[in-house]
């Protein structure tokens, strides 16, 4: 296939078009599943993911109009302020990242990184983050002029046009396709392309929010009939693990040679195992995982806590 990614953008940034693995393993075959897995992991290592997809339509909008800031939003282990600082500095671009919080005494390993990509960081405290990140914020334009703001997450119909153009990748036809889900920007782009035959499954990696639906209309996807929110799988809560999550990441590294991370894709392989084994899946499905990559965020374990 052609590869999709050939252009100013993606040549700048040296992304790798990503691959599709097919996971042997005997308990598989009992159950009669197939198991797939899109590496967006490996399209960069720091522009990882669907980061670089949410952001792609923002950043082609600043390399146009290359006076103009990308000014965005995250807390302080944030994938997507971290692909942002890159891909800004990589492309040229002046970049400001809205940090929820106040100043630590010494920052996070993703924020220590943002600044090394030249990224300017402003603190803000958590109710004043919230008016700016809210689904009814204000018009971004009062408040910060002529750039380019990207909402938290890339949350927003811009993010998720470019989170659809991950389906180029995905060339054969799935009956289901795995995610993890933060704001849901990810999945509304995948439902805009796939067919209305395949199943798409979010895998929340947040725990008690209820806004999925209300979500995916903001997102402007009206029909959500095959879609599924699985909530089981939080571990906890948003960046929260247990001994369990680890020795499974750990376990599907040493079986698969696919190391995941413990905020959103290593949730959602735990998951989506546990559901083929509890027989979730029709005999004859063919399943595919979309690693969304922040393997960055693994920075903040302690050491040897993983085996990759
Ligand atoms: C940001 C992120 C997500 C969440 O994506 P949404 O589009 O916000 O739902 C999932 N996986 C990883 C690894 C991420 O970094």
């Amino acid at each position: 296939m052609p590869n999709p990614f050939s252009n100013l953008l993606t040549d700048t940034l040296q992304l790798n078009a990503p691959e599709i693995n097919a996971l042997q393993a005997d308990w598989l075959l009992k159950y009669h599943v197939s198991l797939h897995v899109l590496r967006l992991d490996k399209v960069h290592p720091f522009v990882s993911g669907n980061k670089f997809f949410k952001l792609k339509y923002f950043l082609e909008e600043a390399l146009q109009s290359k006076h103009k800031k990308i000014i965005t939003f995250g807390g302080a282990y944030s994938n997507h302020l971290a692909a942002t600082a890159y891909a800004c500095k990589v492309l040229g671009i002046e970049s400001i990242g809205v940090v929820r919080g106040e100043p630590a005494q010494t920052l996070s390993p993703t924020l220590d990184f943002c600044v090394q990509q030249q990224m300017q960081l402003q603190f803000i405290n958590r109710s004043d983050y919230k008016k700016y990140t809210s689904n009814n914020r204000k018009d971004y334009a009062d408040l910060f002029g002529d750039n380019i703001v990207i909402p938290e997450g890339g949350y927003s119909e811009k993010g998720a046009l470019g989170a659809a153009t991950i389906f180029d990748f995905i060339q054969s036809d799935f009956t289901h396709i795995c995610l993890p889900t933060g704001t849901a920007t990810t999945i509304a782009g995948l439902i805009r392309s796939a067919s209305p035959h395949t199943n798409l499954i979010g895998f929340s990696a947040l725990k008690g929010v209820s806004d999925f639906e209300k979500r995916l209309h903001f997102l402007g996807i009206q029909n959500t009939s095959n879609v599924i929110e699985i909530k089981e799988y939080h571990f906890g809560g948003y960046a929260k693990k247990t001994s369990e999550l680890i020795q499974f990441m750990n376990n599907f590294y040493l079986q698969f040679d696919i190391p995941s991370d413990f905020v959103y894709t290593g949730k959602m392989f735990f998951g989506v195992v546990d559901l083929i084994q509890k027989k979730y899946f029709p005999e004859g499905a063919k399943i595919l995982c979309i690693h969304t990559g922040g393997l960055q965020g693994n920075q903040s374990l302690q050491k040897n806590t993983l085996i990759f």
